[in-house]
């Protein structure tokens, strides 16, 4: 498999080239919307660098979470090293995405449940304007989701195709000495 510095490399080269992409295959009044693909861009990034497949295991990834890794901790031990739960280009990244959301939930409704004890906070309110941004969000800023959606892809495409073509290359070469991630 590609080392974690070798998927961060790639990482960075996708989101560097998905600006050139966008600037000349975008439709044309997706081209002009700037901050649409900023989103792009740190979509990818996040997804390549944050969100990636390598989750799944005990891995420089997981470890860049810092002390907020153990957030990731119940999806490492429960997702199979390399499953398609975890290394797809679809189901994969929108279950990670998921996973995060859900956690992030959790920790809000854990959060406010502690401050409501020092200051009163409304916590459903609080908690149904946060969802009714997130459903809202594809209506409302339409260039932006597409833009974060393909980044969040592209992030794990990388990384997917990365692994994809290291396996054929050992399996052509079954005296290459096998390199841990
Ligand atoms: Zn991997």
């Amino acid at each position: 498999m590609p080392d974690g510095k070798t998927h961060d490399r790639l990482t960075i080269i996708g989101a560097a080239l998905s600006v050139p992409t966008w600037l000349l295959f975008a439709p044309p009044d997706w081209r002009a919307d700037y901050p649409a693909c900023a989103t792009l861009v740190i979509s990818t990034l996040f997804s390549g660098l944050m969100l990636s497949p390598d989750l799944d295991l005990d891995s420089s990834i997981y470890q860049r979470w810092g002390p907020l890794r153990f957030l990731w901790w119940p999806y490492q031990k429960l997702i199979p090293h390399r499953s398609f739960l975890s290394h797809s280009l679809l189901i994969a990244p929108m279950l990670r995405v998921l996973y995060f959301l859900v956690i992030s939930y959790v920790l809000f409704r854990a959060g406010s449940w502690a401050i409501n004890f020092v200051t009163p906070v409304n916590r459903n309110a609080m908690s149904d304007a946060a969802f009714g941004a997130l459903v809202d969000f594809p209506n409302r800023h339409p260039h932006h989701f597409y833009a974060a959606a393909i980044g969040t892809i592209l992030g794990t495409a990388l990384h997917v195709g990365a692994d994809a073509f290291w396996t054929r290359l050992q399996k052509a070469n079954p005296f290459r000495r096998k390199r841990r991630r």
